[in-house]
Order: C-alpha cells, then structure tokens, then sequence
C-alpha cells in the first residue's frame, strides 16, 4: 500500500492515488523493504515497463524530504527531456527540477536551486570536470540503464563518473536500475547496494517465434495465423492483431529497412481504419508536415496517413513524439523501428516482432547477432497493462531448424552478463587525464587506487592489464604535454598543464586535441571548410561513410582545394588513412553546405543521411570548433576570430553576412534571409525596421515578430494595429532552425 511507505513525502500517496498507483508492484516493494526510501542503496534489475522509474521517484523524493539533492542520470540525451518532463509533475509541490543539457563547457550553476536534476553521464562528468559546487551537495544519485556500462563507447563514461561521485561523497545513496542481466550480483557488489533481482511483469508475457502458419509459444502453445497468399509475415501478423484490436512494434536492422517495411504495412494498416482515425491521423501528419518538409518526413508523414509510421534516429525530435504519441493513442496501428526505440522510450504495444535478430556490425564487418539482452528488451515491449489482457513478442523463422534455433538462442535464454570495457584504450585516456586535472589522483598509484573503485576492477582478478593500459595512457599524456610528471623522493608524480586542463574542461578526447593542436600549429589563414575537415578529422567526430565511387570524387577535391587543409594531408598510398580523411572531407563538405545556405533537403540528398544526422553533425562541430577556438586562445595564435566566425555559421547554417541577424533567437536561416532580401541586414536594422517589412518576412507570425522586436529593442513592438487580416493566423513555434 502506498500509504506505508516510510521516508517519502506526506502529499506522495494521494498523488500517487490520483495518478492511478494504489499499490506497489512487488520489485518497488522489495525496494521500500530494502530501505530506498531511507537513504539505502540499490540496484534494481528487473524486466522493461515494470516500474522502475516509481522506484528512483521514491528514492529521489524521499532524498529531497530529508533536506537533499538528487541526480538522475540518462543514457541518452533525448531520455533527458523525457525524465524531465515526467518529473515536473511534481514542482506544484515545491520540488523542483532542472535538467542540465547542452554545451559541456560549463559548470552549470543554475542546478544549484534544483531539488531533482536529470543529466547524461557525459554532462554529469563535465559537471565534475569543471567544477560544479554541487555536486558535492547530492545525496541521491540514480543511474538509469546502467546495464549500459556495458556499451564500448558510452559505458566507461558512466562508470567513472559513479566512481567519481561515490569517491567525492562517501555517503550518497546510489540507485541503479538495469534491464535483467546475467550478472546483477556483481553490479550490485560493486555499488555496495541490495539487490532487487525480479522477473516480474506487470502483465503476461508469452514470447516464441512464428514459423510457417503459427506462432509458436515458450509455453507450449500455438496460435494458428492465416497469411494470405503471397504476404510476408510481418504484414500477416500486423493484420491478425488488428482484427483484435491491437497495435504491432516492429524492430528491425536499418533506418532504410524500418522505412521499406513501414510502406508495406502501410497497405496493411489502411483497409482497416475508421473515418474518424482517418481524420485525426491526417491531423499528425499535418504537424509532421509542418515540422519540417524534408524527403523522410513528408514519406513520414505519408505513411501517417494510413495508419503506420516509422521511427528511427534520422527523425528530428519533433516527428519522433508526435509518433510516439500516436502509437500510444493507438492511432497509428503499427511502428517499424530501429532499436534506439527499445530502449527508455515508454511506447507499449500488444505484439512485437523482432523481425531481424542481426545486424551490421562494423567492428566485425558484417552481419552480427543482436544479444540476449537487447532481443529481451525489446520483448518486453510487448503489452500493455490495463489495456491489453496480455503481451506477445515474437521471433521470425525461415525454416523448421531456425525455429529451433532461435528458442535456444533467445526465448529460452538468459541475458548475458554485463562487463566492463574500461580497459579499452579511448576511454581510459579521457578519463585518466579527468582524474588528474580534477585532482582526484595525482600520481600513477593514486589513479591505480582510484580505477580499483571500479566495475572492471570488480570484474577482474589479474590487475595487469589495467595497470599496462594505464601507463601506456600516461605516456600518450606526457607526450602531448597535457599532463606533466616530477619526481620525488622516487615517487612519480603526476600533474595536468594548463593545456591538459583545458583539455578535460572541454570534454575533448585528448587524441582530438592533439589532432587539432597540430592542424592549428604553423597555420596561418585558414577557411571554414579547413577547419570543418579538421574537427571531423577528430574521434569525437562520427564521420560519414565513402559510398562507392565517391572516394574519386573528393580526391579531386582533396587536390582542388589543397591548400585549405590544416596539417599533413596522409598520402594516397596509406590507403586506410587516406579513406578516413577522405570521408572527413566529405563531413566538412556537408558541413560547408549547411554552412552555404543549402536547403536541408537536398543535404538529405546529396550526402544520404537524414535530417537528424543533419542536427547531430551540426552540433558536434559547433563543439568541437568553440573548443578549438579555445585551443587557439590557449596556444596564442591569432587565428581565434576566424574560428568563431566558421563556428557561428555552422551554428546557425548561414553565411557570414547573415551571423548578426541569426544571433537573435527565433531567427533561423531562411528567416534570417528573407530579413536581408527585405533590406534589414544587421541588429541595428531590425532595431529600427518598419514593421510590416519585419512581418512580411516572417510570413505573418506576429507573435513571433513581436517577440523578436521586443529582443532587439525596438521602439514600439506591439503590432495589434498592423494589418488586422492577419490576427486570425496560428502561431506555431519553428521546431527546427530552417524556419
Ligand atoms: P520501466 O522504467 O521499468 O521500463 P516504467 O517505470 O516506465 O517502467 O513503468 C511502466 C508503466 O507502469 C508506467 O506507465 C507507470 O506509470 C506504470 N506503473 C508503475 N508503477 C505502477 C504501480 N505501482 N501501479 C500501477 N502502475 C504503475
């Protein structure tokens, strides 16, 4: 019962009640048991949509009654926002709550008045980096996902930063929540917290596999499906849930997969809608139309209207909630999706299809099968509580032996184990320059002392691996002079350099820097499609793939515009070197398009990507260029203005006459544009514009015009008496910056 819950706040339970939450499931009650809501620390390893998050609620709330500060952390900057907007419902009573995203270069002391906090582990560790004074105030801390330590790229981060917060404060309560994997135990050894390790589910979960005319289930049963002659099984499985009434999730291998599969069902989907759902899904497709009028998104949108939708990382945010809500509405009837979808995102439905169970893998170079764990995840999307009477998930076999093979490689077996990958080479070099310049060791012993408070350290007997790994990094560090070493009393000890400082401060991988340090050094004029190639030369850039025939075309670029590159060009007979170089050029040549006024579209087009790589490439390199017009400062070169001007371009996707207008918020590129096409060309312009121009550029937004008047500090923004035809016109906030 809710009302027994020791520790939480007095008006919890009847928020609880009003929410429709009368009693705990029985893991949140194995947790209040276990005192998470009295400062204990736990893991919580149990299945998908069985209430963890209530779990982290108690613990956070019942932290803040008692005079503390908590920290969430999220594995996705997008499971930020999300957590963030679930939390608010609870600043009516006083709590609240802030949610810390963006530039990494700061120390965020805004948080300071905030009860809950929600944070990537990568923010959270700059936070620490840099400073951040409360830090030191948490006495809750939740990591959610934290099976994802496992993740070769992103884990290590999270992993050091718990270290680096249970170091800092002794004390504080940590509180873990893991999808079921193999090895909780030792996660939970490793937090020194209980062990909530439960495979309950809120509602029955049968999962199997479909072969032939069937579904075959883990309990034995069968369910005959009729499949039309000719038709796939994903499209007769779609069909046969409707007749119920129920909604599909399809999980498939590629952005270009979860698209085809969505025009298929589409047919499937759209025989079977009423008028009204018609209606209302012409109305999503409307907004995904208006959000932006890219090629995805107007095929999205198109798909909307019969009923399916797809849903991948290429979609802007906005297009992604808007199907995410109306799948839960149960207007769209079925989703094809990648897996970035299983994770964290809420989107129940009463069947899944794991359709493909492998996918590319580029560290092997083909096709590899998915894990135990991420099959299970997405199963467990399977049903909704309260709605459906049960959940169904389901593999799909070609044959009588992949049927077989599949029950033993997924229906019947266990997660595996989750494993450390701070040993890989990358992540220690980032953190152990972190650790130093944030003085948490200063010398090889200290860091060795400080890596054995980790999971790996948990995990590994032989220790001389680790320290091998470790002292290659120190030396890598000492070579490029971020950190420096004396020796006393035969004792090494070790220390960050101004520069090594900058370095953690900017969150930069230190092998970024010193590709960037080198590629500054001796330049002494440089161009924005220079220092585009020269960030996405970096790792912390993702590059863009060379599709066949494209490496002839920008060796000629490459030889074209030579003279821009900043430091040594490899030579074509290092073969690999030179691809990677070449496939940072053609980054930087998107990059210099959105920096050209190019229309989003025909990027999409021209480099095959969708517009949310567009967004993910552009913020990355407005990063990594204010951090290499911060090395420039650093390094006393006077090439910083040159940066800022290539970095603030990017930024808002305009050339340089257009930098001052679009530094005014709520002006995007076309805006700023039609702005300069009508005569307004600077601030000062806009300052003393006359209105009706102002508003012929921004299309008749009033409000909009209002609000931007208002900012430059024009003399009478109101516009109430500016041609009364207009009033009537909905205002709609621009969601991306083309408009
Ligand atoms: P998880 O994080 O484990 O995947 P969630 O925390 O998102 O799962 O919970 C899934 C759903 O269950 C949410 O919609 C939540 O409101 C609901 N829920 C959680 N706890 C309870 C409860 N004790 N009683 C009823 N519904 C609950």
């Amino acid at each position: 019962d809710v009302e027994s819950v020791p520790g939480v706040p007095s008006w919890l339970p009847r928020h609880l009640r009003d929410g429709g939450i009368e009693t705990l499931y029985p893991p949140q009650a194995d947790a209040v048991e276990a005192g998470v809501t009295e400062g204990e620390s736990v893991v919580a390893s149990v299945p998908t949509a069985s209430g963890k998050t209530l779990i982290s609620e108690l613990a956070m709330l019942s932290s803040v009654e008692r005079g503390g500060k908590a920290l969430y952390i999220v594995p996705l900057r997008a499971l930020a926002s999300e957590k963030h907007r679930e939390f608010e419902q609870y600043e009516e009573y006083g709590v609240s709550v802030g949610v810390s995203t963006g530039n990494y270069e700061s120390s965020g002391e805004w948080l300071a008045s905030s009860d809950i906090i929600v944070a990537t582990s990568e923010k959270v560790d700059s936070l620490v980096r840099n400073g951040a004074p409360w830090i030191s105030e948490l006495s809750c801390v939740v990591a959610d996902e934290v099976h994802l330590v496992d993740d070769p790229n992103r884990g290590p981060t999270l992993e050091v930063t718990l270290a680096k917060l249970r170091r800092r404060n002794p004390n504080v309560q940590t509180v873990a929540l893991s999808a079921t994997v193999g090895n909780a135990q030792e996660v939970a050894e490793w937090l020194d917290a209980a062990l909530i390790d439960s495979h309950w589910r809120p509602i029955d979960l049968q999962t199997g596999v479909h072969y032939g005319q069937a579904l075959h289930f883990d309990d034995g049963s069968r369910t005959e499906l009729s499949v039309n002659s000719g038709e796939k099984p994903t499209a007769a499985i779609v069909r046969d849930t409707l007749t119920d009434g129920g909604s599909t999730l399809v999980f498939v291998n590629s952005r270009r997969n979860a698209e085809g599969a969505t025009k298929r069902l589409g047919s499937v989907t759209d025989e079977r809608l009423t008028s009204e759902e018609r209606d209302q899904l012409a109305a999503v497709a409307t907004e995904i139309r208006e959000a932006s009028d890219t090629e995805t998104n107007t095929e999205l949108a198109r798909a909307v209207e019969r009923g399916a939708a797809f849903h991948h990382a290429g979609l802007s945010r906005k297009s992604r909630t808007l199907i995410e809500d109306a799948f839960r509405d149960r207007l769209i009837k079925v989703v094809a999706a990648t897996p970035t979808l299983a994770a964290g995102v809420n989107t129940p439905s009463r069947r899944v299809v794991v359709r493909d169970w492998r996918r590319y893998d580029g560290s092997v170079g083909g096709m590899a099968p998915l894990s135990v764990l991420e099959v299970h995840q997405m199963f467990g999307r399977a049903g909704r509580p309260g709605r459906d009477p049960y959940g169904e998930a389901l593999l799909l076999a070609n044959s009588h032996d992949e049927l077989d093979e599949l029950f033993e490689k997924y229906v019947w077996a266990d997660p595996e184990p989750v494993r450390s990958k701070l040993a890989a080479e990358p992540a220690l070099r980032t953190h152990i320059l972190a650790t130093v310049a944030s003085g948490v060791a200063n010398s090889r012993e200290g860091l060795l002392t400080f890596l054995d408070q980790t999971l790996y350290a948990t995990q590994t007997s032989d220790s001389d691996e680790l320290q091998r790994v470790t002292d290659d990094c120190i030396d890598y560090l000492l070579v490029n002079e971020f950190l420096e070493s004396e020796r006393e009393d035969g004792a090494q000890s070790l220390d960050a350099t101004s520069l090594g400082h900058t370095v953690s401060r900017l969150y930069l991988d230190p092998m970024s820097a010193a590709e960037i340090i080198d590629g500054l050094r001796g330049a002494s004029d440089v161009t924005p499609l220079g220092l585009y190639q020269l960030v996405c030369r970096t790792p912390d850039m993702y590059e863009l793939y060379l599709r066949s025939g494209e490496d002839e075309e920008y060796t000629t670029t490459a030889y074209e515009r030579e003279t821009e590159f900043l430091g040594a060009m490899p030579s074509e007979f290092e073969q690999a070197r030179f691809e990677e170089w070449l496939s940072a050029l053609k980054t930087a040549r998107l990059l210099e398009d959105w920096a050209g006024e190019v229309d989003e579209d025909e990027i999409t087009d021209r480099y095959g990507v969708g517009p949310g790589d567009i967004r993910g490439k552009v913020d990355t390199a407005e990063w990594l260029l204010g951090a290499t017009e911060r090395l420039a400062g650093e390094l006393e070169l006077s090439i910083a203005p040159a940066i800022n001007t290539a970095r603030k371009r990017v930024e808002h996707g305009v050339s340089e006459d257009l930098i001052g207008l679009t530094d005014v918020r709520h002006i995007g590129r076309k805006r700023a544009r039609r702005l300069f096409e009508a005569g307004i060309e600077t601030r000062a312009d806009l300052r003393n514009a006359d209105k009706s121009v102002v508003l012929g550029a921004l299309r008749g937004r009033r409000k909009t015009a209002e609000r931007v008047l208002e900012q430059v500090g024009h003399t009478e923004p109101d516009m109430t008496n500016v041609n009364p035809s207009e009033r009537s016109r909905p205002e709609t906030e621009p969601t991306d910056t083309t408009d």
